[in-house]
């Protein structure tokens, strides 16, 4: 059986970089899918065909997620389709870099809006939705979140202060909720990619004197796929990783070990 069989998953920013591969592999873990998007429907839709394609279900939803009546209404067309919700993946999330010093408050507020109170917004939706409809026929948790967050919840980074205040604060909502609802059977995690080839970093890998900086922060010597932190998640949303609750799961190459030091300190 397919780990992640007759179970109904939503995932946010469903449509780009690690959300689309995330969408995609989940539906083929079993899942049925509801992809969330915020642009054109385009890309969206055509997820959803390929997934139904072969033979998955696929419903796209189209939500921004720093605003809080079009994030419940998502929620309740989700249920309206699929009847109840097993897993949700907080994936939407962008940057808006500068200096700190021509930093703008709108700058600031774009990310923190989507990045954490999305976030926020999102989860709590799900865990009401996973308190009322009760225990679930097909997995051992009542219902399991995921955040995907970044190795920047841990890595200070200089000319992306919105980004990773966001991200810091995505990591101690994740460990607050987790506590908050473990006993309701309830699991809460998150992922920390480092630096993985979408277009959110495009202005990176594809320079060739940019990447080569890159990959001496990178131990494993390599940039990451978004498969790397698909397969990462179809793991935590599983009965595999049951026990797992308040954990960040880092999907790095090593970029959190402080790769500085290799030849230094
Ligand atoms: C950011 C990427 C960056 C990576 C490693 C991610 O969270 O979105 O732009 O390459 O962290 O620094």
């Amino acid at each position: 059986m397919k780990p992640l069989q007759g179970q109904k998953a939503l995932v946010t920013g469903g449509t780009s970089g690690i959300g689309a591969a995330l969408v995609i592999g989940f539906a083929t873990a079993g899942a049925a899918i509801g992809i969330n998007y915020r642009g054109p429907a385009e890309k969206a839709e055509t997820l959803a065909e390929e997934i139904r394609k072969d033979g998955g279900e696929a419903l796209i939803l189209k939500a921004d997620m720093s605003k809080e009546t079009q994030v419940i209404k998502m929620f309740k067309t989700f249920t309206g389709e699929f009847g109840r919700l097993d897993i949700l993946v907080v994936n939407a999330g962008l940057q808006q870099d500068a200096p700190v010093t021509q930093m703008t408050l709108e700058q600031w507020r774009t990310v923190l809006d989507t990045n954490l109170t999305g976030a926020f917004l999102c989860a709590r939706e799900a865990i009401k939705l996973f308190i009322a409809q009760g225990p679930a026929p097909v997995s051992r948790a009542r219902g399991k979140i995921i955040c995907m967050s970044s190795v920047h919840q841990l890595i200070p980074w200089a000319g992306h202060v919105n980004y990773a205040a966001s991200k810091g604060g995505l990591m101690l909502m994740m460990q607050s909720l987790a506590q908050e609802v473990a006993e309701k059977k309830i699991r809460v995690n998150g992922i920390a990619p480092g630096a993985i080839k979408t277009r959110i970093n495009e202005e990176v890998w594809s320079d060739p004197g940019n990447l080569e900086k890159l990959l001496e922060l990178i131990p494993y010597g390599r940039i990451g796929e978004p498969e790397d932190v698909t397969k990462a998640a179809v793991w935590l949303a599983s009965d595999d990783s049951d026990y797992v609750n308040g954990a960040t799961l880092f999907v790095d190459g090593g970029m959190s070990l402080y790769p500085g030091f290799r030849a230094n300190g």
